[in-house]
């Protein structure tokens, strides 16, 4: 059976041998930057106990319909 983190390994570009890089997207007055989050960044991947990134970005970018509804049945 696939575990959701096993999805954030093999989608999530804040994916890093386990760990989470941390960068996020920041958008403001129609401007995109991003930054590493220190509360995020170093710690172990937490997607199990969900994780806005993977929300908003990772999932919505998941090509394979299976897989991307998998990640929707899986996540908290
Ligand atoms: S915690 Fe979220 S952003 Fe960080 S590696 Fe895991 S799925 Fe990706």
């Amino acid at each position: 059976m696939t575990k959701l983190i096993n999805i954030a390994r093999q989608y999530c570009a804040n994916w890093d041998a386990g760990k989470c890089i941390g960068c996020v997207f920041n958008r403001k007055d129609d401007k995109l930057s991003y930054s590493i989050s220190s509360k995020y960044s170093g710690k172990n991947c937490f997607v199990d106990k969900g994780c806005k990134y993977f929300e908003a970005v990772v999932i919505p970018g998941i090509a394979d319909e299976k897989t991307k509804e998998t990640a929707k049945l899986l996540r908290k």
